[in-house]
């Protein structure tokens, strides 16, 4: 058997974590073995759990990088039934070639993050994740200027820091094309 790759993608605030860990749920309800994992660069509500925006919480371990997962993979006794990885963007591009790995151990695995940085454009990781996806999810978030269910970025109030600047409301805002570009013409 060979894991299935799921992919979910989104702006900020448009739900991946909260559909990243329900998926989770679903897998201890069936009392499956599951793994949760995150960088270690995502500190914003806690270092020892993945945390949606609405605080619900499941435990997971901070990776500093993809071969520091390989590593604790490779040392772990017993494979579990399925790997959960959050804010995938923040890991290089080599995270495509181990997850192909893993779930070529009949692991499930699913990804969540960000498919576009604050300048609309790709995640590399992301992207390539998605290319090698058997389901990728493309999620929403209200878009905070006009108030349509259709966010599809990640607007930076102020642009400096880069593209791996972690932060929240007080930083990005999700928002959609049309207000996107409204605002960058203010700018
Ligand atoms: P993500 O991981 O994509 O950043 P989370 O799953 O952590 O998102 O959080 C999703 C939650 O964020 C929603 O259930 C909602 O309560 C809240 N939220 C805050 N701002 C927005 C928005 N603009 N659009 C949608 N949900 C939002
Ligand atoms: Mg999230």
């Amino acid at each position: 058997k060979i894991g299935k790759l799921t992919v979910i993608v989104g702006p900020m605030y448009s739900g991946k974590t909260t559909e990243l860990l329900n998926y989770a749920e679903i897998y201890e309800l069936g009392r499956k073995k599951i793994l949760i994992l995150k960088p270690q660069i995502d500190t914003r509500y806690s270092k020892d759990d993945v945390v949606t925006h609405k605080f619900f919480k499941m435990p997971a371990r901070a990776i500093k990088d993809v071969q520091e997962m390989e590593e604790y993979y490779k040392s772990l006794n017993e494979k579990p039934d399925a790997i959960f990885i959050d804010e995938v963007h923040f890991f290089d591009s080599s995270l495509t070639k181990l997850v192909k790995e893993i779930t070529k151990d009949g692991v499930d695995v699913y990804c969540a993050g960000l498919d576009m940085n604050y300048l609309w454009d790709p995640f590399e990781t992301t992207a390539m994740l998605m290319a090698v996806a058997d389901e990728v999810i493309k999620k929403r978030a209200v878009c905070e200027v006009c108030g349509e269910y259709k966010g599809t970025l990640s607007y930076k109030k102020k642009s400096n820091g880069g593209i791996f600047d972690v932060g929240g409301k007080e930083k990005y805002i999700a928002v959609c094309k049309e207000c996107y570009e409204e605002l960058k013409s203010k700018e």
